[in-house]
């Protein structure tokens, strides 16, 4: 089967085995996939990873390895990683997959990912996509079950104002989600056309230079992935209130984590969700994905296609199969 494959390079390969599913998982063929900046770190190394990349996808189930074949032609989206359940284990005793220390992460973590024809996954980590979600909507359910475990982790009150900084993927997407939940929401960027994707859909917008910094908000969530963007979330936050991290600001500039003591702030980290409610939200179509798809590529030109997913203004880039 075709792949994209990272070991010390990125390549495609025609040839692949096609992988067989083991007791109680399913054999999915996909039909759409979404690069995330993860796969374009991995490229880069992180996670030392090696073998087929890729964690967002949609695909129709073709077998079950189960007496069970209830999900056999169904439309399904895997989650993004399963734990061992080794009984011995505190975080799989308690359901806690996505924290289990040996859990399988599809293209990141001992497990073939989805950037290829077909990809095999528990069918408990398996979710139906409601018949009325396209494929080009449902292929965001992983990131937007990332925005959505912010309100998992954190009560936002009803009278709470949320910033979210940042206007790529995970900030426009975090926006658009909040805001389809009735909080009120202001996503602030940098760039007006993205702004305006958010702004369509009935998100507050403001561009940083005309925004009014000051501690006002009780939730602040930072999606720039820079350390400027931590400085200048940080001084939103309003004492008391929430510093949401969203992106892992990995860079190593000195920072200054004393208003964090003196304005009693909490500072936390959010990182994957669960699909059902992300699965809901797309299901009611108050949100739209279409707008953030910056260009869709047939597998046989998947290289290019990451080249495209570097682009300074890129969002979404799609692999049809
Ligand atoms: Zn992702
Ligand atoms: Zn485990």
């Amino acid at each position: 089967m075709k792949a994209v494959v990272f070991d010390n390079e990125l390549k495609l390969v025609n040839d692949y085995k096609k992988p067989e599913p083991k007791e109680g998982e399913a054999l999915v063929r996909v039909t759409l996939a979404g690069i995330c900046n993860t796969d374009y770190e991995i490229t880069k190394g992180y996670m030392g990873y090696v073998g087929i990349l890729g964690h967002e996808a949609v695909g129709v189930v073709e077998d079950v390895n189960s007496s069970d074949k209830s999900l056999v032609g169904k439309r399904v989206v895997p989650e993004i990683s399963y734990g061992c359940k080794k009984p011995d284990c505190d975080y799989c005793a308690e359901k806690l997959y996505r924290h289990c220390p040996e859990r399988h992460t599809l293209g990141i973590f001992h497990k073939d990912g989805v950037f290829a024809q077909y990809f095999t996954m528990p069918t408990e980590v398996l979710f139906e996509v409601p018949e009325n979600v396209p494929d080009e909507q449902a292929v965001f359910v992983e990131p937007l079950a990332a925005a959505l475990e912010i309100t998992e982790q954190l009560h936002i009150k009803p009278m709470d104002k949320v910033v979210v900084l940042g206007d790529g993927k995970l900030g426009l997407i975090t926006a658009l989600a909040l805001n389809a939940e009735n909080i009120d929401v202001t996503l602030v960027g940098k760039h007006q056309n993205k702004l305006d994707i958010a702004k369509n859909q009935g998100v507050k917008t403001s561009l940083l230079n005309d925004f009014k910094v000051e501690k006002k908000y009780e939730v602040v969530v930072e999606a720039t992935g820079s350390v400027s963007g931590f400085e200048t979330a940080l001084a939103l936050t309003k004492p008391r209130g929430v510093l949401v991290l969203k992106s892992t600001v990995a860079a190593s500039k000195e920072l200054n984590l004393a208003p964090i003591v003196i304005d009693e702030i909490t500072v936390l980290g959010s990182r994957c969700g669960q699909f059902p409610p992300a699965l809901r939200l797309l299901k009611s179509q108050k949100v739209d994905f279409s707008p953030l798809i910056s260009a869709t590529y047939p597998v046989d030109k998947a290289i290019e296609a990451f080249e495209k997913n570097k682009e300074k203004d890129t969002l979404k880039v799609l692999l049809k199969f």
